[in-house]
């Protein structure tokens, strides 16, 4: 079974839980290598995704994802808002006029994300990122079975290995590049609220 329009803004609401849960771990990560207000951005931008979805729920998908994605460019500084919200917005573009998401669109939307990011970013894998969640994220995805449910949370064991990676990393992009060696030692917090935000969608399609 796929994932609807009111499925897509229930799994965002989900998101948005887990990112004001671990709003303080991701202020923690971004202030070590970072300026400290990663954690404060994207939760606010997920409070405000719950705020535009209260009034109407759009009819598609696709119209769900470009919504959250509008909400993100607009409403979250720093480089994560508008790199997110190109995911979203590459991916609502794949998502077309489609009345749900099916395991082969999840793939086109997801790949769509990771292709938007790395156009906006510039960032390749392995320069510390949220580039080196996606990636392996993709990875797993393309490379399992199953329902939507079962693809997301291959998505989100790949993007939690990948974060784990960005520890040993010298960033090359971002504020955390400006550290270089120094930054060694240190989970990306772009890459941590990427594998968040990929498990709480996985979780709530299960
Ligand atoms: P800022 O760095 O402007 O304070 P945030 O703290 O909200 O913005 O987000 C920082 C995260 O954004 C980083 O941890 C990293 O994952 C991601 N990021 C920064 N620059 C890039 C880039 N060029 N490409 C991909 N991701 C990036
Ligand atoms: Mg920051």
């Amino acid at each position: 079974m796929g994932c609807t329009a009111e499925g897509l803004a229930a799994a965002l609401r989900a998101a948005a839980e887990v990112i004001a849960e671990h709003r303080t771990e991701l202020i923690e990560l971004d202030r070590a290598i970072g300026d400290g207000d990663h954690g404060e951005n994207l939760s606010r931008g997920f409070t405000a995704i719950v705020s535009a979805l209260e009034t109407q729920v759009p009819a598609t998908p696709a119209a769900v994802a470009k919504l959250a994605a509008t909400t993100l460019i607009s409403k979250v500084g720093g480089a994560a808002g508008p790199l997110y919200g190109t995911a979203f917005l590459r991916a609502s573009a794949k998502l077309g006029d489609a009345a749900e998401i099916d395991v082969p669109l999840l793939l086109d939307a997801l790949r769509a994300a990771l292709e938007g990011v790395q156009a906006r970013g510039k960032a390749v894998g392995g320069d510390a990122t949220m580039v080196d969640a996606l990636i392996p994220a993709l990875s797993a995805a393309e490379s399992t079975g199953g329902s939507v449910a079962d693809v997301l949370a291959a998505a989100a064991d790949g993007a939690d290995r990948g974060a784990e990676s960005t520890v040993d990393l010298i960033p090359r992009k971002g504020r955390a590049s400006y550290l270089g060696e120094r930054a060694v030692g240190h989970m990306d917090p772009g890459a941590r609220s990427t594998a968040l935000l990929l498990r709480a969608l996985a979780e709530a399609a299960r």
